[in-house]
């Protein structure tokens, strides 16, 4: 390969497009290419009735990323995206009718949980639990972070770091404890170490089953806020679509990738109803299982497929157009389940969706008022669930879990004439997930991070089965939500760009 190469990126969510824009910048010719005919994959948008409803992802976290994506181009973010950053985090909407505010200054949310269950040491547990979060933070950000990393021994080099300080990391790390376990050893309330549990869902797994490691989440979250792109998440895929166009990408909506033509282990194009397209390399953002089953095949294929990865929850989603705005709502809402463990038990374990869910509800109008007709709501509701089974047919299981969705935000969050308010409706179902974006089983966030040793670990960005091939995207490291995944486009672009120019490789 050489600098300047020709790169083929299949698939157009936001790890294909911060692929394709890294490598552009990095002077790659680039082919963009998606089965769909809209850029950004899960960041879509649903326009109805004069509602704008963000369809995927719409909380943001750690904007850096972006701000690097656009860096690589010499661009400053703020002539792309109008982000604002929001503060309560999240609002939270307990079973016995309480509620708390997550607010992102630690003291300040420390002094709050003090108030709200007295006596029970929670506010200096927080604290405990931040200091804990912040460490694991920086320790991501040192090993596994920004860098092409399949396994311990890529993220580490132990011959070359055995060393007291890489010891002490390693250790730290907390290998063998659960995120779940971490919370309760600090946070005694229960609704309280429910509302941290649910950092964890940001990459569809559970708390229970989680690596330690990944009570990082909370840190990021609190140290660098939760922010909205003014238009909406979708407005991240559209500023880099149009980066990515602007670098001279070429954009391919509409076409589908059907395998890659690999000679003597070797990448060298795509395949698509027109014919077979010769490239250097391609960054694939394409779920990475699928990509080896369907687009390489062979005996790679087959072995890659023995892995047995376990797919990331799913959900079903509403979008609900109200003619009233809920004033109590905050712009992310979380209303929690009667039972932490039993809700995770059905979606992680026996694999059913949960007869007594936590729901999640976006009502970004008090944020931004182009996303409803004056005084209404476009307002989002997802619910996590079990990732698609063989017996699950949606066509005839969604109306009555709507039903168990609306009651509960009737019960839970103070909605009682909901249903009467909805003029607009709309909704997304673990198989149309699957169809839509062409993912593992529906899994929303990839992979699970289930595993208290390994759970952390994703397929790596620079496949070791196939030169020329990376992997981008949320079933891929660093793993799900749009941070990583634009990272994770990022790490593939700079991984094909380091191989391109011959340069030592950061992880082999
Ligand atoms: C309902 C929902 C809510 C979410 N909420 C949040 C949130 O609040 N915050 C957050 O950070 N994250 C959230 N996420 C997760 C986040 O959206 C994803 O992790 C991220 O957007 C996935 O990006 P990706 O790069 O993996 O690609 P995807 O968005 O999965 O896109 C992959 C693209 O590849 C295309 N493709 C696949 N195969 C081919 C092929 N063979 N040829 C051509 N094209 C192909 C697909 O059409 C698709 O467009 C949510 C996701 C969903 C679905």
């Amino acid at each position: 390969m050489r600098a300047g190469s020709s790169v083929a990126v299949v698939g157009a969510g936001l790890g294909g497009l911060a692929a394709a824009c890294v490598s552009a910048a990095r002077g790659h010719a680039v082919t963009l290419y998606d089965k769909n005919d809209w850029l950004g994959g899960k960041a879509a948008v649903l326009h109805e009735g004069g509602f704008r409803f963000d369809m995927g992802p719409t909380i943001l976290t750690v904007p850096k990323v972006l701000e690097r994506i656009f860096q690589e181009a010499g661009r400053d973010i703020r002539d792309y995206l109008d982000l604002r950053r929001l503060d309560p985090q999240w609002r939270c909407f307990f079973d016995d009718n309480t509620r708390i505010d997550l607010m992102a200054d630690v003291p300040t949310m420390a002094a709050s949980m003090d108030r709200f269950a007295p006596g029970t040491g929670a506010g200096e547990g927080y604290k405990k639990f931040i200091e804990i979060s912040e460490h694991l933070h920086g320790v991501s950000d040192k090993f596994f972070f920004w860098k092409a990393v399949e396994d311990l021994f890529d993220t580490i080099d132990i011959r070359a770091n055995l060393n007291p300080g890489t010891l002490r990391d390693v250790l730290s790390l907390r290998m063998g404890s659960s995120v779940a376990g971490t919370i309760r050893s600090k946070v005694k309330d229960a609704r309280l170490a429910q509302m941290l549990d649910h950092f964890v869902q940001y990459v569809g797994s559970s708390p229970y089953g989680a690596p330690a490691v990944l009570c990082a989440i909370a840190h990021m979250q609190t140290a660098e806020g939760v922010w909205y792109p003014m238009g909406g998440t979708r407005a991240v895929a559209e500023a880099l679509a149009k980066l990515a166009g602007e670098l001279g990408a070429t954009l391919r909506p509409g076409n589908e990738v059907t395998g890659l033509a690999i000679e003597n282990g070797a990448v060298k194009g795509v395949r698509t109803a027109a014919g077979t397209t010769p490239f250097d390399a391609v960054i694939s953002n394409m779920d990475s299982v699928r990509t080896y089953r369907e687009l390489v095949g062979g005996e790679v294929g087959r072995a890659y497929e023995k892995k047995n990865f376990e797919p990331a929850c799913s959900g079903v989603v509403l979008y609900l157009g109200l003619n009233k705005r809920y004033d109590h709502l905050s712009h992310h809402d979380f209303v929690f389940s009667r039972d932490p463990e039993e809700e995770f038990d059905y979606i992680y374990r026996k694999g059913e969706p949960a007869p007594d869910p936590t729901a999640y509800l976006a009502a970004p109008s008090s944020t931004d008022a182009s996303v409803a007709p004056e005084g209404g709501e476009a307002l989002y509701v997802l619910v996590h669930t079990p990732y698609l089974r063989p017996h699950h047919d949606w066509r005839t299981m969604f109306p009555a879990y709507r039903q168990v969705i609306l009651d509960k935000l009737k019960r839970t969050a103070g909605m009682p004439d909901l249903e009467e308010r909805i003029v607009v409706e709309r909704h997304l179902t673990p198989q149309d997930i699957h169809e839509r974006y062409k993912v593992l089983n529906g899994a929303i966030y990839g992979l699970a991070s289930h595993g208290k040793f390994m759970g952390a670990f994703k397929p790596g960005n620079r496949s070791r089965k196939v030169r020329g091939l990376y992997l981008a995207g949320g079933a891929a490291h660093p793993g799900p939500g749009m941070p990583m995944v634009m990272m994770s486009g990022w790490i593939a672009a700079d991984a094909h760009d380091t191989d391109a120019r011959g340069e030592v490789r950061a992880s082999a």
